[in-house]
């Protein structure tokens, strides 16, 4: 055995070692030493609606939230939230044993997987994935099994045969994120009923990430996976209220499922937070009871915003993949003369003034996301149009 040394090192166990740092962290902090506009990480520079907001204060001041709300959160959230499922989806849950309120979306994947994988687990997601999935898989001792997305006339696009070639016998669950973070794709209809025959068939769970439900556009349609024949059972369903009325800070998510599956996240959820964000949940409940036309303006406004950032990505030179959903474009390094897009953002701060995200962070395998950067249009319509005047500097290099 090695000796212990008297200075004691921190160090971090073997599960959690390859995520001792995050790009977000270390981008942010060269926007800041730069005087950059940052476009990396994905949160609005505009808060949500006055009224929301003065609901969070409402609460806060009549003492409802202030003190340890109910474990599966408020019932009027709750309530909220199934009501919103039924109208927008024809889904229908029952508020008290189908819905849990969890501190964002980030700790519903967290608590489902930990609730729902036993060691050695694989677990099937689509590459690449959101930063917290590996995490989270491996602090459940599960396995990550990737399934990547591949670029196909301007979109990235799931290959079915590769999706069901990586369905073994250890397959415990399949983690789906549709709308998609970072690639904007919405998986279609038919992709969807793909993915529900083949967990049907391997009788797999499907944990699936919906946090960008109301963010898409054109022909683009977000159908919830829990609608296809034999998926309501088998499917937990992820929510959040920080995308969708741009209160990032607030973390409020949910959980909808059926019964015996929502009382096995609650019990990884009861260990984790117990609870969280009490008078928010109150406002966030009047907002999921906002008329449709604040969703139709919310996503008519950053549609306009993704078409701004697309267009001048375009004009500085990037190759771009328009998004049928979320607040994210990728783009393809390659036309500009450039191929690691690891070395590319830690000098477009020095070069442009504007701060990316290398999308090889949410690989796997680095090599296949090598070329794509990710820029975030959650920004004020200013902003984004100052960040593209930088940009076209690349090209007169
Ligand atoms: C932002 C984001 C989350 C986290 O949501 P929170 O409610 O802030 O925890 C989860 N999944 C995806 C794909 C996201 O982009």
């Amino acid at each position: 055995m090695a000796a212990m040394t008297s200075t004691a090192r921190p160090h971090l166990n073997r599960r959690l070692a390859e995520f001792g740092t995050t790009i977000f962290a270390e981008m942010s902090a060269l926007a800041q030493s730069t005087g950059s506009i940052n476009l990396g990480q994905g949160f609005p520079d505009t808060d949500g609606p006055e009224e929301i907001r003065e609901a969070a204060v409402r609460a806060l001041r009549d003492g409802r939230g202030n003190q340890y709300p109910p474990g599966p959160g408020v019932p009027e959230l709750r309530t909220a939230v199934a009501a919103h499922q039924l109208r927008r989806y024809g889904l229908s849950y029952d508020p008290d044993t189908e819905v849990l309120v969890t501190a964002g979306a980030t700790e519903a994947i967290a608590a489902s997987l930990l609730a729902l994988l036993e060691p050695g687990d694989e677990v099937v997601a689509l590459e690449p994935y959101y930063d917290s999935y590996a995490a989270s898989i491996a602090m459940a001792g599960g396995r990550r099994v990737p399934v990547t997305l591949r670029p196909h006339d301007g979109a990235f696009r799931l290959d079915l045969d590769e999706l069901r070639a990586a369905v073994t016998d250890r397959t415990r669950l399949l983690l789906l994120n549709t709308p998609h973070n970072p690639t904007g794709t919405v998986l279609t209809r038919a992709e969807l009923a793909a993915v529900a025959e083949l967990a049907v068939e391997r009788n797999l769970l499907v944990v699936t990430d919906e946090v960008y439900e109301h963010l898409v556009f054109d022909d683009a349609e977000h159908i919830p996976l829990a609608t296809f024949p034999g998926m309501r059972e088998r499917t937990v369903t992820i929510g959040s209220a920080g995308k969708t009325y741009s209160f990032t800070g607030w973390k409020v998510g949910w959980v909808t499922a059926a019964p015996e599956l929502v009382s096995a996240v609650r019990s990884a959820k009861q260990f984790l937070t117990y609870v969280a964000s009490g008078p928010f949940q109150y406002a966030v409940a009047e907002a999921l009871a906002l008329p449709d036309s604040y969703l139709d303006d919310f996503r008519r406004d950053m549609l306009a915003r993704r078409d701004i950032l697309a267009e001048g990505l375009t004009a500085a030179g990037f190759a771009v993949f328009r998004p049928a959903g979320t607040y994210f474009i990728t783009t393809d390094i390659s036309p500009l003369g450039e191929k690691d897009g690891f070395a590319f953002c830690r000098s477009l701060p020095e070069r442009a003034g504007v701060v990316a995200i290398p999308n090889a962070v949410f690989y796997d395998d680095r090599a296949a996301g090598a070329p794509y950067v990710r820029f975030a249009f959650c920004k004020r319509k200013g902003v984004i149009e100052a960040a593209i005047e930088r940009l076209s500097e690349l090209r007169k290099r």
